[in-house]
């Protein structure tokens, strides 16, 4: 058998992407190399992760975001839903998010910078717990008809003009595609020869569940010290970054007595660990492949991109691509546009991409234990309270600043599309479950309606006032919920048609 996609790596960026596929009807196979997807750092308190803007409206747009909220982990990792309320309610200011651990706050940010955002059930900021996710993710896939194949580790391939043969667990699958979610690590980026850029680590990232002796002799929360940074959460839950250089990092085994010293030089106490429970390193590595697809290959996820992960991006960064991705194969694959469109792939991801390599740099600047970090942190701690400034740190990190350059001047042409309300109350959300483009069509016009007949099914048409017309009179959104094109006083054939072009390529309009 010969499946359309491949999909090396069934991490929650591979999953999600087969779920992309299938919807598309696609046939995908994803080969997976753990045996059980199951791990303590998948589990809380480590395997927590925070979504952002863009991740769930994917979901909510997918029908999958009821599930993920309802799998929402609770702060005490105690499942108790009843007692997650917010973590923030003995702040007296409530926390919208963070740069390098300075937060910034709600009361400050100024959502009319956003008038696209219209009300929403996708928020902006969520939390989840990653195995859950996974779970969520996996039962989905498996439901919408793709193979999942755990133990299949991808040892290499080889790819012809037509297709590309993957070995894996001893076996081969023949794949047309083939796409690199295979994380950090990823073979199938070594392997394709994909060239890999970018600035080496200058520290050790320390996550640790320990228990202490004398706990009081730390400060909870988190700190800068002159030697790095720790946060502490009681009872024994430590984050840690050592600026050795990333020298430690996956060089030696990670022993009580090495944490413990880490964590009395950093934190500049005496404090004593009895027992070392869990723990893991990271690094501030920030690498990007410079190309996103060789010939039948791709990359997405953390196989393309990795840096790290203070301020928790590299998942919606992957979750982004397999969006971005996923409707653009199932256009080329069932010959509705030509192959170029997948070169949009990389021009409009790699951007965003290299944006969140260099937020997460930004941040390790101003980590550094140096009075001159020092310094710049007393300025950023000053900026981030200002109304201008706690609304573009909260535009970055909550996502809500993505726009695509789709070559049109119009400020919303690039963005995700607002969830317009229609006349009998659905969302425009509700509409983009199957995968399809939408022509919203605020006055019912004949012309516009004749566009939408001549894509067929590949189309939602949808002829309706909406509660709040944002000033457009139609919209044309693509697939992935990002706006294609809008009119704004008189929409006509004319416009409409030339945004299409743009959209799929000149293939895929049927001209009469
Ligand atoms: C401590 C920490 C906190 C983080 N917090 C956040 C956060 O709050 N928000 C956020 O957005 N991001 C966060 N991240 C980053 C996020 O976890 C990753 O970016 C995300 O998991 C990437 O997903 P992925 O599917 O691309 O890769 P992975 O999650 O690494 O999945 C890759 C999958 O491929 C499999 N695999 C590997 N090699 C092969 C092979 N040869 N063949 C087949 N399968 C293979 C692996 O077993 C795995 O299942 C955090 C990361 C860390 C370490």
């Amino acid at each position: 058998m010969i499946y359309d996609v491949l999909i090396a790596g069934g991490g929650p960026v591979g999953l999600f992407l087969a779920c992309e596929l299938r919807l598309a009807g696609l046939s995908v196979l994803v080969l997976e190399q753990a045996k059980d997807p199951s791990s303590p750092l998948k589990r809380l308190p480590f395997g927590m992760r925070g979504l952002s803007a863009p991740t769930i409206e994917a979901f909510y747009r997918r029908g999958l975001l009821d599930d993920v909220a309802a799998s929402k982990p609770m702060k005490d990792g105690s499942g108790d839903r009843s007692s997650s309320a917010a973590h923030w309610m003995h702040q007296a200011r409530r926390p919208g998010g963070h740069f390098a651990g300075i937060q910034f706050c709600h009361d400050k940010i100024d959502a009319s910078k956003w008038p696209y955002r219209l009300p929403t059930p996708a928020g902006t900021t969520m939390m989840v717990e990653m195995e859950s996710l996974e779970t969520i993710l996996a039962a989905r896939a498996e439901a919408m008809g793709a193979e999942i194949r755990r133990d299949f580790g991808v040892e290499g391939f080889d790819q012809s003009d037509d297709d590309v043969t993957v070995r894996a667990g001893g076996e081969t699958f023949r794949g047309r595609w083939l796409v690199g979610c295979d994380g950090g690590r990823s073979i199938v980026r070594k392997a394709g020869g994909f060239a890999f850029v970018g600035t080496d680590p200058e520290f050790t990232g320390y996550s640790a569940e320990i228990e202490l002796a004398d706990p009081e002799k730390l400060r909870s929360s988190r700190h800068y010290t002159a030697t790095g940074m720790y946060t502490y959460a009681t009872p024994g839950t430590i984050a840690m970054v050592d600026f050795d250089g990333g020298i430690f990092h996956r060089t030696q085994p990670i022993t009580l007595d090495h944490v413990q010293a880490v964590l009395r030089r950093i934190s500049g106490t005496d404090v004593t660990v009895t027992a070392l429970k869990l723990a893991t390193t990271w690094t501030d590595r920030a690498y990007q492949a410079t190309a996103y697809r060789r010939g039948r290959v791709l990359l997405a996820g953390d196989a393309a991109h990795i840096h790290s992960p203070l301020g928790g991006q590299g998942l919606n960064l992957g979750l982004g691509d397999a969006m971005n991705l996923g409707w653009k194969f199932a256009a080329t694959l069932r010959g509705e546009a030509p192959e170029r469109l997948l070169d949009t792939y990389f021009s409009e991801r790699h951007p965003v991409g290299a944006q969140v390599l260099d937020w997460s740099r930004a941040q390790v600047a101003l980590m550094r234990p140096s009075q001159s970090s020092r310094a710049l942190e007393a300025v950023i701690r000053d900026l981030i309270d200002t109304r201008d400034g706690a609304t573009y740190f909260a535009e970055r990190v909550w996502g809500v600043s993505l726009r695509y350059d789709l070559g049109d001047i119009n400020p919303l042409v690039g963005r995700s599309a607002p969830d317009f309300e229609l006349a009998d109350g659905t969302k425009l959300g509700d509409f983009l479950g199957t995968g399809k483009g939408l022509l919203l069509d605020f006055d019912a016009r004949a012309s516009l309606e004749a566009v939408a007949g001549r894509w067929g099914d590949r189309i939602t048409y949808i002829a309706s006032d909406v509660k709040d017309r944002l000033g457009l009179s139609a919209l044309l959104v693509r697939p992935d919920g990002v706006v294609a094109w809008v009119g704004e006083a008189e929409p006509d054939f004319e416009a409409a048609a030339e945004a299409a072009l743009r959209w799929f390529g000149t293939r895929l309009l049927p001209m009469s």
